[in-house]
């Protein structure tokens, strides 16, 4: 599939000089697309159909709840509730006519899918996953086009497992041959590095606790285990990205 390309977001992320650029996107997306969600584009039919539809996550319901509109969120949740009960209605429907379950039937499985459809849908989830793909493209873009935003990329705190993920996946569709391999040699060395720099970090940090360490410098390890899991799983412990590295490495001098 082919996104619409826009290197500067892509930039200024870089710029921020934080744990991992696509996190940085993701926060500050997220924030965006949460204060969308309370404003005045929620009025919007096209828009208010889809949120009716489907709804939010429990993340996203705390983001939401966090912003303290009570008034916005409850008229958001009002009408979602209509389309809520119409469903609840159409998956009971469903679920009693159809057989008990037993271990071989298909049609038990599909009906725990029924009520399993009511939960895990997710607006701005959604549309996070757009914007995401729609940068890792931009991204690619420039990774094959412009050599100063690939010596800065290579040079950077480069990026954490979900988004390597991510940009491994879109890179594989979209590059040819060689030059998905060449993206391959350079991330792979990239992260191995992150890697070792962090296993080295959370290394001294357990050592520290070692009452003969006491005195001893933390070096850059006060933060390595909030840096580790943020490495492994997404920006999701310690404050927004970009903000977070700075403060941290101040505090480590
Ligand atoms: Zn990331
Ligand atoms: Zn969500």
């Amino acid at each position: 599939m082919r996104y619409q390309i826009d290197t500067i977001p892509i930039w200024d992320a870089l710029n921020l000089d934080s744990a991992c650029l696509f996190c940085a996107l993701r926060d500050k997306t997220e924030n965006l697309l949460v204060e969308r969600y309370l404003g005045a584009s929620v009025m919007e039919p096209d828009t208010r159909i889809r949120v009716n539809d489907k709804g939010f996550c429990a993340n996203h319901q705390q983001m939401l709840f966090a912003m303290e509109n009570k008034l916005g969120h409850s008229l958001l949740m009002q009408s979602h509730l209509d389309v809520l009960s119409e469903k609840l209605i159409k998956a009971f429907d469903s679920a009693s006519k159809a057989p008990k379950k037993s271990l071989f039937s298909k049609q038990a499985a599909k009906v725990d899918n029924t009520f399993e459809s009511l939960i895990d849908t997710c607006i701005i989830c959604d549309d996070l996953s757009e914007n995401m793909k729609r940068f890792a493209y931009s991204f690619l873009h420039l990774y094959k086009t412009d050599n100063a935003f690939n010596e800065r990329f290579l040079s950077s705190k480069g990026v954490c497992l979900v988004d390597l993920s991510l940009l491994v996946d879109m890179a594989r569709d979209s590059y040819s041959n060689n030059l998905y391999i060449k993206f391959l040699d350079d991330m792979r060395e990239m992260m191995l590095k992150k890697i070792d720099t962090h296993k080295e970090d959370i290394d001294w940090f357990t050592r520290k606790f070692d009452y003969r360490n006491h005195a001893a410098p933390w070096k850059n390890s006060r933060d390595a285990l909030e840096r580790t899991i943020n490495l492994l799983r997404g920006h999701c412990i310690g404050a927004a990205t970009g903000k977070e590295e700075k403060t941290s490495n101040a505090k480590n001098k």
